[in-house]
């Protein structure tokens, strides 16, 4: 049991949402009931997943996807007027951060992600240092085997642009819709990149680039920054907490 505010002050504390320029509010997005006791964290604050969380008893909902953005014109209806009302109704705190979670060293969804791949970031590369870039492991040292190592480790099939085939010595990566990163991860040194999602011109780029080029799965490469941090905060402020996975193919 906690109070909401300590759990803000925490959250905030570790993620210092200040220091990024996003693409919506980080932080406090619904505000709920004043005392808490069970966090679910999730990847995106869809409808199926808000309802999952109250079925599972949360009181507070910690989310790298939140419900407000960038170039929304405020109004409350349809999808958006549905999940807000969900919340409300069941007196849900809503806590969403987006770059600050992708970017925390250790809880973060790189960090995080890398862990996974057996990568670990000696540098940072790109808009806001949110790229990660370090070494490769000799059981990584082609880009075969790192599509083989990303596969296993989350699930499904990844994308690869094969790039020229040369060795991997040092590996880039950016979880979800980072594609646009690629040209920043050939200028940072990398032999092969990956992130969540591709687009028309990376197919073109890694060819004439020779880096590889692995798309993973948006959502695949998301899921571990939340349940981390949420993890991280419920044993600070004793919380219960539990992570509940929606799927999403994309
Ligand atoms: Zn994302």
């Amino acid at each position: 049991m906690a109070d909401r505010i300590e759990v803000e002050t925490c959250l905030q504390q570790l993620l210092q949402p200040q220091a990024f320029k996003d693409y919506g509010p980080n932080g406090l997005q619904v505000e709920g009931r004043r005392q808490v006791r069970r966090i679910v964290s999730g990847v995106t604050a869809s409808l199926a997943f808000i309802d999952a969380a109250i079925a599972d008893g949360a009181d507070t909902l910690l989310v790298h996807h939140g419900l407000f953005w960038r170039g929304q014109d405020g109004r409350l209806t349809g999808w958006l007027r549905e999940r807000v009302a969900r919340l409300m109704a069941n007196d849900i705190n809503l806590f969403a951060f987006h770059l600050p979670l992708d970017a925390h060293a250790e809880l973060g969804n790189n960090a995080q992600l890398g862990l996974r791949l057996g990568l670990r970031a000696d540098a940072r590369f790109g808009d806001q240092d949110l790229g990660f870039i370090g070494s490769a492991p000799a059981a990584l040292a082609g880009a075969e085997a790192l599509r083989d190592a990303a596969a296993a480790a989350l699930g499904r099939a990844p994308l690869l642009l094969p790039g020229d085939g040369r060795p991997l010595r040092r590996i880039a990566w950016c979880t979800g819709g980072a594609q646009g990163f690629f040209e920043d991860a050939v200028a940072a040194g990398a032999d092969a990149f990956v992130t969540g999602e591709v687009s028309e011109p990376q197919a073109h780029l890694a060819r004439e680039t020779g880096v590889a080029f692995l798309a993973c799965g948006h959502h695949a490469t998301e899921r571990y920054g939340a349940p981390a941090v949420a993890e991280w905060v419920a044993q600070r402020c004793g919380l219960q907490h539990r992570f509940i996975e929606i799927d999403n193919p994309a």
